[in-house]
């Protein structure tokens, strides 16, 4: 079964690269050099899976399937606004750290959209 393993494989990351454009079913296979019938089966199983979205779509006069990833990649505008991008303490915040993310005013009023407090600089407590 590593044939239709890896196939899946290659299917859902061609997918996850297309992102909110899709690619058709009959694309996909193509590209991965798959037949039809094995191809159908394989976005079956991602789609079982909760991987991706299959929407039907009537291309060139027949019905097919566009598939999409369900999990898409984040945008870089979606963090373009947050503190840690200018921080003074980036380079020493870290998960496990005396700064940390899970402590940080900055980035909890980021994330929940109020007004962020005053910037504090390295060595600030
Ligand atoms: S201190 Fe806060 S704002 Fe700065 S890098 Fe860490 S989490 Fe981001």
């Amino acid at each position: 079964m590593p044939r239709r393993n890896e196939l899946e494989y290659k299917a859902l990351t061609v997918i996850s690269n297309n992102g909110n454009d899709g690619v058709l079913q009959s694309e996909l296979w193509r590209e991965l050099d798959a037949t039809s019938r094995e191809g159908s089966r394989i976005a079956l199983k991602l789609e079982t899976k909760g991987l991706i979205l299959r929407e039907k779509e009537l291309y060139e006069g027949r019905w097919t399937y566009r598939l999409y990833p369900k999990r898409k990649p984040a945008s870089l505008n979606s963090i373009i606004d947050s503190p840690c991008l200018m921080c003074p303490n980036d380079a020493r915040c870290g998960a496990w750290g005396p700064i940390s993310p899970h402590e940080c005013r900055m980035l909890t009023a980021w994330i929940l959209g109020i007004d962020q407090p005053e910037m504090e600089e390295p060595g600030e407590d």
